[in-house]
């Protein structure tokens, strides 16, 4: 089984083979509608309005914005955020009671996260996440992972890898959901390494 230690506790196995799972998602009061939330770097107002373009100067990048006449008037650094992975993450909020699970945090969960430690780029400053819905009603939620390498091969690659490290460094995610109509609803599908 390859199921994600963040997910244990909320997931029922709905099919499962060498290399993947299919996870239902349940609430821990057993309620399995939830509403879906999903925050995205691209979306967030990050980048002020009126700065269009991109300059290197340097060796550094930077957003610059220009008056009329094309002559810079503003100038950000944009450092290397352009070649780091933009943050996605999935959360759920219980129908019933309101409980709140990540189901994906790009930066925590997968692959590159665990292994390249993506987490070591995020930003030191404190950030606000702005979550919007995913979709606009409460629905069913499931989750499948994809795992194409074996705990063993994993070991003889990294040493000292734990057997959670190793689950949490699947190398696919496919969250989709059911809606009431059983109609398959599409909400993030990542490639992690
Ligand atoms: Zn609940």
């Amino acid at each position: 089984m390859l199921i994600p230690k963040h997910l244990e506790e909320i997931s029922e196995i709905i099919e499962t083979s060498e290399n993947n799972e299919v996870l239902k998602i349940k609430c821990k009061c057993s309620h399995t509608h939830f509403i879906v939330y999903e925050f995205c770097e691209s979306d967030n107002a990050n980048v002020k309005p009126g700065f269009n373009e991109i300059i290197r100067e340097n060796d550094k990048l930077y957003l610059v914005k220009r008056n009329f006449f094309g002559k810079i008037v503003e100038k950000i650094e944009c450092g290397n955020m352009f070649e780091k992975k933009q943050r996605r993450i999935i959360k759920v909020k219980c129908e019933k009671c309101g409980l709140e699970y990540v189901l994906f945090d790009n930066y925590k969960h997968g692959y590159d996260a665990v292994i390249t430690q993506q987490e070591s780029c995020a930003s030191k400053n404190e950030i606000t996440f702005y979550f919007k819905k995913a979709y606009s009603q409460p629905i069913e939620v499931f989750i499948k992972i994809y795992q194409d390498i074996s705990y063993d091969q994993f070991k003889d690659e990294f040493e000292n890898i734990d057997y959670s490290s190793y689950l949490n460094s699947f190398g696919n995610i496919d969250i989709y959901g059911l809606n009431p109509k059983l109609r398959k609803i599409k909400i993030c599908s990542e490639e992690t390494a």
